[in-house]
């Protein structure tokens, strides 16, 4: 099947109380017991397991073609979860331009922790495996990579990785599951802040982790129950529904995406626009290779003039709400500069778009009126 047609019934449960076509919300901790002792409908307790967070899973395990899925209660708890099915003294290699959050993740928590931590240019496949160590157990991508949203070749990292006896997880938060399958291409853990796309409303907060084999599966059962960061029932229910309209949203965002891109490259205003979907984009082969459904809905620009300017044209955008995460209905904008904090990489001139499902054409004229300076 395709899919549009899994996305919506691989996360159904047949009701046997009322038939409802939509899933009921299971809001019991707890499950009855046979007078064996055994469970009848297999499920026990809500953290080991319940009904809307199985539907979920299940979804998702589908979407990404891995052997099972398993929902956090954040994107980062997701992130945290793989790191903890390692064991002190194995070593990371993380992005060196990715996600803020998981790299402070990475070197505020886990590395006191005891995991060794260390950084490497994803998009260099010689620089990888010159920073490979005899400890190394995993090597975190995310493609595309925020804020520049740099593309990193998951076949061949995967390929290097695999002969050296080393695991591959992927950050596909911005893909999500429709554009792009890390598991097809080598990788062995998909990762998913399903806060962004998958969740598509800006109202949950939730992250998952899908994985290639059973041994993985095994091990991140073991870390959800006991570290105990799972999903709640009505946001595994609300992120359930967003998946059954995700084929669709990522559609309409990639077009309009790619649409403004364009149009974005040829404004005066523009000093340069990061998009993977543009011919310009330096790894644009590569990312169609890797998502040849649609390139995503985010965009990063760069203005011309100082990071004033930038955040002038920022508060004078109408349409595009100023405010960080993405992969909402509504359109956004953020200075990511100012959001990292002092110690942060982003060009200053930055702003990250991340492209709503509003109209193409109200959104050009939004970005297009804004990119001018005022003359008083
Ligand atoms: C938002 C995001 C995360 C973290 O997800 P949370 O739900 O905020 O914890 C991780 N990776 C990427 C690419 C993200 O956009």
């Amino acid at each position: 099947m395709k899919k549009e047609t899994q996305a919506i019934h691989a996360t159904n449960l047949v009701d046997e109380t009322a038939g409802a076509i939509a899933t009921p919300i299971f809001l019991s901790t707890t499950f009855l017991r046979d007078e064996d002792g055994s469970y009848p409908k297999g499920h026990m307790y809500s953290r080991n397991s319940n009904p809307n967070r199985d539907a979920l899973e299940n979804g998702l395990a589908i979407l990404e073609g891995g052997a099972k899925a398993f929902a956090f209660a954040s994107g980062l708890a997701a992130v945290s979860a793989v790191f903890q099915c390692l064991k002190s003294g194995d070593h990371v290699l993380m992005p060196s331009v990715g996600y803020y959050a998981s790299m402070k993740l990475a070197d505020e928590i886990m590395g006191p922790w005891g995991l060794q931590m260390s950084q490497v240019n994803m998009e260099d496949l010689d620089a990888i495996r010159a920073a490979i160590q005899p400890n190394t157990k995993l090597i975190w991508v995310e493609t595309p990579a925020n804020p520049l949203l740099g593309i990193s070749d998951i076949q061949a990292i995967s390929t290097l990785a695999h002969s050296l006896g080393i695991f591959v997880g992927v950050d596909n938060t911005i893909a999500t599951p429709i554009l792009q399958n890390p598991i097809s291409l080598g990788a062995d853990i998909v990762m998913h802040a399903t806060t962004k796309y998958i969740g598509g409303h800006s109202d949950v907060l939730g992250g998952a982790i899908i994985v290639r084999d059973d041994e993985w599966s095994a091990r991140l059962k073991r870390v959800q129950i006991l570290m105990g960061a799972t999903q709640n029932p009505l946001d595994c229910y609300l992120l359930a529904r967003g998946l059954k309209t995700l084929p669709l949203r990522m559609r309409e965002h990639s077009a309009s995406a790619l649409a403004l891109a364009q149009r974005l490259e040829k404004h005066s205003a523009i000093e340069q626009v990061h998009y993977p979907g543009l011919t310009s984009h330096p790894q644009h082969a590569l990312a169609k290779h890797q998502m040849p459904h649609g390139f995503s809905g985010m965009i990063s620009i760069q203005v011309k003039g100082d990071e004033a300017n930038a955040r002038r044209v920022a508060s004078e955008l109408k349409l595009f709400q100023q405010a960080t995460s993405l992969g909402g209905v509504e359109s956004l904008v953020e200075h990511r500069r100012s959001i990292e904090g002092p110690d942060s990489k982003t060009p200053g001139n930055l702003l990250r778009l991340s492209i709503g499902l509003e109209h193409v054409d109200d959104l050009w004229e939004d970005l297009n009126s804004s990119l001018m300076p005022k003359k008083l």
